[in-house]
């Protein structure tokens, strides 16, 4: 890759961070982390508990942490933290409802007084929140909690995003309006970093990085990650190699490939909506 080009980029080179010296032989949470983060990419970031996705998404998000070493140049991502998203969504909550959660980040972020308002009416807005949007906390569900966590880290627009498991505790209806308006924040040229166990809602044309016992053991696209480049061959895919299940419908396109029943020369579909394609076909 060219120099110039990879000016902007935020890059992580030969990171370790250590274990806790007072737990005795206690390994090293992250090590030989190398890793370059473009502007506006989303980036999933997946790996079994303890492989060490918190630990490197706090690193990405510039919390502090002990016993980091190597090179970090946050490039793109500026100075000072970018917004965190966490699994509880009633940790990182300081307002009293929706709008003053919103107002709040903003403010913190140096925005002027005067474009607070609108600026909280546009995000509230666009995330849905408007209408409970004075309402106490106890009256709004886990989800739009949640989704009011994500308007409060997405309104001032700062240029990286981090989602830890953000979506983990929601039904399946909050669960996609908080991927939705991260994938919008992501298209309107913010970077994501998206931590998450759950792959079968992963696009296969986005970037994984996948960690085992604190290193990176995969980084490339989504559709290889679930079904490795044997397509159909018998050895284990870099999804299983991680000791992370296959979702079912990435298994089942390998099956029905070792059985012949698909086209050898299309990508394996596997999300729901390849799969329909595919079945549509004659
Ligand atoms: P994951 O998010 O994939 O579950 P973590 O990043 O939370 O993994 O943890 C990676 C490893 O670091 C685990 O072995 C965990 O026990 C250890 N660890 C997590 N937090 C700390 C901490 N604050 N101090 C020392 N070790 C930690």
């Amino acid at each position: 890759m060219n120099e110039q080009l990879k000016n902007g980029y935020f890059k992580l080179s030969g990171i370790k961070v250590s274990g806790d010296p007072e737990a005795e032989g206690s390994s090293a949470r992250l090590e030989q982390i190398d890793l370059l983060l473009a502007p506006g990419e989303w980036l999933n970031l997946v790996g079994v508990n303890g492989s060490g996705k918190t630990t490197l998404a706090r690193l990405l998000a510039g919390l502090t942490m002990e016993g980091v070493y190597g090179e970090m140049d946050r490039g793109f991502a500026g100075f000072g933290p970018s917004p965190y998203v966490m699994q509880h969504p009633d940790a990182q909550l300081f307002g009293e409802n929706p709008r003053e959660e919103v107002s709040f980040a903003l403010e913190w972020r140096g925005v002027p007084a005067d474009e607070i308002p609108d600026r909280s009416e546009r995000i509230l807005s666009w995330t849905g929140l408007l209408p409970i949007a004075d309402w106490p906390w106890e009256q709004l569900s886990g989800g739009q909690r949640q989704l009011a966590a994500v308007a409060a880290s997405g309104a001032a627009e700062t240029p990286l995003l981090v989602f830890d498991e953000a979506t983990s505790m929601l039904d399946d209806a909050s669960r996609g309006r908080v991927q939705q308006v991260a994938g919008r924040l992501c298209r309107s040229g913010t970077a994501v970093v998206w931590v998450t166990q759950r792959l079968n809602e992963l696009d296969p044309y986005s970037r994984v990085v996948a960690l085992a016992g604190g290193k990176i053991v995969y980084d490339g696209a989504g559709r290889q990650f679930l079904l490795g480049d044997g397509l159909g061959g018998k050895g284990q895919t870099p999804c299983e190699q991680c000791g992370l299940r296959l979702p079912y419908l990435a298994s089942l396109a390998i099956e029905m490939n070792r059985l012949g029943k698909l086209d050898p020369h299309s990508p394996l579909p596997v999300t729901a909506e390849e799969w329909r394609e595919v079945l549509k076909r004659p």
